[in-house]
C-alpha cells in the first residue's frame, strides 16, 4: 500500500503533535478568500535542505540546498523537469521522507528533529496527500473510502460533505472501478481533506489525466484551497497549470531556480494546454 493510504488508516493517536491552524467549525466552510497576503503565517519554513540517495556506490544528490518559506494558506505550484527534486522536496515537507541535511520546520514544531512515531502522528493529523495515482480501495464505495479517513479523524466533515466539495455528491455510492480518473482522483482529494488537514500536498495529481478531467480536479483542488483555506502545494511538470497558483516555485537540479507570485490567480477552467 503506498505510504499515504497507509497513514490515513491507521488508528489515530492520543497526543495532538501540534494545534491546528485556522480549523474551521465542524460541518462548516470559511467564506471564500481573496489570496493570502505576502506575510500571512508561515506554515513551513525549510532551510538548506539536501537530500542524497545512497544506492550501493553511487550518490545521487536530489536535493542540494534548498530554502523555502511556505505561507498560510497559499496555494503554490512546484514546476521543474523529471528528476529535479520535486517528489523530494514535497515528501519531506509531508514527513514522509527526511533531509539528509538541513531543516523544516512546520509551525513551531522541528520536523526534523521528530521521531518516526511524531511524524506519523504529524501526517496523519496535519497532511493531506494526493498522489497521481488514486490508491482508492476497489471493493469500497466512494463514500466508504472516505469514511476509512474520517473513522479515525479528530473533527472531520462527513464523506458526503468531502464528496459535494470535490464536486461528486452524485457519486457516493459508486465503486472506483465504476469511475472514470477524474471522478476516482477527486474521490483521493475528498479522502485526503476530509480530515480538514492544515496541508495539502498533491504530487502530479493530473499526471495520469487527460485534459478536461485534469481541470476538473484542478478545480477541486483550486476549491479546497478557497474555501477551506487548507495550504497547498501542487506538483507538476506542467506549465500552464502555474495560472491557477497564488506563487510559482520552480526546481531545477536540487536547487530552487526560480519563485515568483502571480499579479493574479487564474481559475483553472480558464487555463489551457
Ligand atoms: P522529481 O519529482 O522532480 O521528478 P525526485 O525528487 O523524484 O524528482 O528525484 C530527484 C532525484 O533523486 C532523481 O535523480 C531520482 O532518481 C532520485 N531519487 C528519488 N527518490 C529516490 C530514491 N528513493 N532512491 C534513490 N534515488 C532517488
Ligand atoms: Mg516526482
Amino acid at each position: 500500500m503506498p505510504p499515504g493510504v497507509a497513514e490515513q488508516v491507521l488508528p489515530a493517536g492520543d497526543i495532538s503533535l501540534v494545534r491546528k491552524v485556522g480549523r474551521t467549525a465542524p460541518g462548516g466552510l470559511r467564506a471564500p478568500r481573496t489570496s493570502p497576503s505576502p506575510d500571512a503565517a508561515i506554515v513551513f519554513r525549510a532551510r538548506g535542505l539536501t537530500k542524497v540517495y545512497k544506492m550501493g556506490e553511487v550518490e545521487v544528490q536530489a536535493l542540494r540546498g534548498v530554502d523555502l518559506d511556505l505561507r498560510s494558506g497559499e496555494l503554490v505550484v512546484l514546476l521543474g523537469a523529471s528528476g529535479s527534486g520535486k517528489s523530494t522536496l514535497l515528501n519531506i515537507l509531508g514527513g514522509l521522507d527526511v533531509p539528509t541535511t538541513g531543516s523544516v520546520r512546520f509551525l513551531d514544531h522541528d520536523l526534523t528533529g521528530a521521531t518516526d512515531a511524531e511524524l506519523t502522528r504529524y501526517r496523519r493529523e496535519h497532511v493531506g496527500f494526493v498522489f497521481q495515482f488514486y490508491n482508492l480501495i476497489p471493493s469500497l464505495t466512494a463514500l466508504e473510502n472516505v469514511a476509512l479517513v474520517t473513522d479515525i479523524s479528530d473533527h472531520p466533515m462527513t464523506p458526503a460533505d468531502a464528496l459535494a466539495l470535490v464536486g461528486l455528491q452524485d457519486r457516493t455510492s459508486h465503486f472506483p472501478a465504476q469511475m472514470s480518473g477524474g471522478e476516482q482522483q477527486r474521490v483521493a482529494i475528498a479522502r485526503a481533506i476530509a480530515k480538514r488537514p492544515d496541508v495539502l500536498l498533491c504530487d502530479e495529481p493530473t499526471g495520469a489525466l487527460d485534459y478536461e478531467t485534469g481541470k476538473l480536479v484542478l478545480n477541486a483542488i483550486d476549491r479546497v484551497n478557497r474555501e477551506l483555506g487548507t495550504t497547498t502545494a501542487v506538483i507538476t511538470h506542467n506549465v500552464a497549470i502555474a495560472g491557477m497558483a497564488d506563487r510559482v516555485v520552480r526546481m531545477t537540479s536540487g536547487r530552487i531556480s526560480d519563485d515568483k507570485r502571480n499579479e493574479r490567480r487564474i481559475s483553472p477552467e480558464g487555463l489551457s494546454w
